[in-house]
C-alpha cells in the first residue's frame, strides 16, 4: 500500500508524472449520471478478449441494449493500426446494417481500455498497447482520429466519436447510475486497472475548467505499478517468467501478478516446477500441461470451485483436457493448493490497491463498481477482496463491491449521451443567436 500511494501521488504531481510508474490520468469525466441521460448511442467496447459494438437506448433508469461479439484475429492484434481500425469500421458498417442504421446519423462511444492520454472527451492518445494487442503506428496517435479516418475511408457510414472512456470509467458510471455512491471503478478481467474520483485541487496535471463540479475521474493505470522496480521485493520466479516471456516485458508487472491474462500461466507454472521435481503427477505430465499459455485462468476457478468436494469433479475434468490421466486424490489437493494461492495473492494484489484508493479519498462511504471476468467468475474472489480491503481501510470508512452489468457499453453510452445533449444545446443556442430556428 505505501508503494501503491507513494506512485499514486508521483503520478498526480506535475513535475513527476514523466517519471512516474502509474500514470493518473485525468479523464474528461467530471460527474456520475444524475438519471436524466436520454437517448440512441452507439458503443464500441475494445480492451482485451472481445470487441463489441452495442447499440443503446437509455430513458433515465431504463437501458436497453442489443450487442454483437467481433473476433480481431491475432494477425490485426499484432498488425498495422490501420487494419485495426478498418477492421472496426467494417464490423461499425455490418453492425449498422444488421440493425438498419446505415442512413441514421448516430453517435459514438468509444470504450477504449489502453493507456490514453486524454486532451478531450473525444481525444485520447495512446501511450503504449498492453494486454496483448501490438499495432504499428499507434501510440502517440489520437485513436478518435484514426477511427474517424478509417470511418472515411469506407465512406459508407455516418458516425460521430463523441467520447473516449476507460472501461475503469464505464464500470463506475454503469454503478453510479443505480448507486450514487459509487466513486471507484475497478476491473478484474484481461488486465486490472481502476479509476477513482479526485478533486480538481489534488491533481496538478488538470488542464480543463475548473468549474463546478471540482473533481473529476483519474484513470489510475495502476497496473503499471512496478514498472519501476517498486515490486521487485514480492516478484517471485514465477512472475519473472511470466514477464519475460510477455510481449511487453518490464511492463505492466502488478497487472501481470493479478489479471485473467496471466493468472492461468503462474498456476502452470508451479505445477510444473512441483511435477519436474516429482512432487505431482509422479513426475509425469503432458504435452499440453508444458505449454505456454495453455492453463487457461478459468481452469483455477473451475479447480477451485471443487471446494471441498473429494470427488473433485471439475479438477479432473480439467485434468482430462490437460491430456492428464494418471494422478491421485493427493496430485488434486496438491493443484487445488497451488490455485487458491495464486488467486488468494491476486486478490489481495488487489485489495491493497482499493484501500489505498478509499483511504486516500476518505469519503466514509464508497461503493465500488467491478467488472472483469475474473472477478464475475472466480468462486471466491469477491469474498477474498471484501476481507482483505476491510483489515486495509482506515476503520469507520465503509465500502461495498458492487458487480457492474455491462460497464463498458453503459458507460459510454452514458458518457456520450451527455456529451450529445450539451453538443445538441450548444449549437441550439448559436442558431437562436444569428436568428435560425431550431432543427434546421
Ligand atoms: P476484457 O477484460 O478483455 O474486457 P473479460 O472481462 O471477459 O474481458 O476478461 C477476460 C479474462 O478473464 C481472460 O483473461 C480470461 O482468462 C479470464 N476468464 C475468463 N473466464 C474466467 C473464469 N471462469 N474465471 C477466471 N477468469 C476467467
Ligand atoms: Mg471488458
Amino acid at each position: 500500500m505505501d508503494v501503491m500511494l507513494d506512485s499514486f501521488n508521483q503520478g498526480l504531481g506535475k513535475e513527476t508524472n514523466a517519471k512516474a510508474a502509474v500514470k493518473m490520468f485525468p479523464t474528461y469525466v467530471r460527474s456520475v449520471p444524475d438519471g436524466t441521460e436520454t437517448g440512441k448511442v452507439l458503443a464500441l467496447d475494445l480492451g482485451g478478449t472481445n470487441f463489441r459494438i452495442l447499440l443503446i437506448s437509455l430513458d433515465g433508469q431504463e437501458v436497453n441494449m442489443e450487442s454483437k461479439i467481433f473476433l480481431i484475429p491475432q494477425a490485426i492484434m499484432t498488425g498495422t493500426g490501420e487494419q485495426l481500425f478498418d477492421h472496426i469500421a467494417e464490423c461499425i458498417h455490418k453492425f449498422m446494417k444488421d440493425h438498419d442504421l446505415l442512413f441514421h446519423k448516430i453517435p459514438l462511444g468509444f470504450t477504449f481500455s489502453f493507456p490514453c492520454r486524454q486532451e478531450g472527451l473525444n481525444k485520447a492518445i495512446l501511450t503504449h498497447w498492453t494486454k496483448g494487442f501490438k499495432c504499428a503506428g499507434v501510440e502517440g496517435h489520437d485513436i478518435v482520429q484514426l477511427l474517424h479516418e478509417a470511418i472515411e475511408r469506407r465512406g459508407d457510414i455516418d458516425v460521430n466519436c463523441l467520447a473516449v472512456i476507460n472501461d475503469t470509467v464505464g464500470a463506475l458510471m454503469s454503478c453510479a447510475h443505480e448507486d450514487r455512491k459509487c466513486a471507484v471503478g475497478l476491473i478484474l478481467g484481461t488486465g486490472t486497472n481502476a479509476c477513482y474520483i479526485e478533486t480538481l485541487e489534488n491533481t496538478e496535471l488538470w488542464d480543463g475548467d475548473t468549474d463546478e463540479p471540482h473533481q473529476v475521474m483519474i484513470n489510475t493505470e495502476w497496473g503499471a505499478l512496478g514498472n519501476d522496480g517498486s515490486l521487485d521485493f514480492i516478484m517471485t520466479d514465477y512472475d519473472k517468467q511470466v514477464d519475460k516471456h510477455s510481449i511487453n516485458a518490464g511492463q505492466q508487472i502488478y497487472e501481470k501478478m493479478i489479471s485473467g491474462m496471466y493468472m492461468g500461466e503462474i498456476a502452470r507454472l508451479v505445477i510444473e516446477k512441483l511435477r519436474k521435481a516429482k512432487l505431482l503427477f509422479n513426475g509425469k505430465g503432458s504435452e499440453e500441461l508444458s505449454e505456454r499459455g495453455r492453463f487457461y485462468t478459468k481452469y483455477v476457478s473451475e479447480i477451485e470451485s471443487d471446494g471441498d468436494d473429494s470427488s473433485f469433479k471439475c479438477t479432473k475434468q480439467v485434468f482430462a483436457e490437460l491430456n492428464l490421466t494418471k494422478y491421485t486424490d493427493e496430485d488434486c489437493r496438491i493443484v487445488q493448493y497451488v490455485c487458491s494461492l495464486v488467486s488468494t495473492r491476486a486478490a489481495y494484489l488487489a485489495s491493497a490497491g482499493i484501500a489505498t484508493l478509499l483511504n486516500k479519498m476518505n469519503r466514509p462511504e464508497v461503493t465500488i463498481g467491478v467488472d472483469g471476468s475474473l472477478y464475475r467468475f472466480h468462486p471466491h474472489f469477491h469474498d477474498l477482496m471484501e476481507e482483505k480491503i476491510r483489515q486495509l481501510v482506515k476503520p469507520g470508512i465503509k465500502f461495498k463491491l458492487m458487480l457492474s452489468h455491462d460497464g463498458s457499453g453503459k458507460g459510454a453510452a452514458i458518457v456520450t449521451a451527455v456529451a450529445n445533449r450539451l453538443a445538441l444545446e450548444k449549437e441550439q443556442k448559436l442558431n437562436a443567436k444569428n436568428g435560425i430556428p431550431n432543427g434546421e
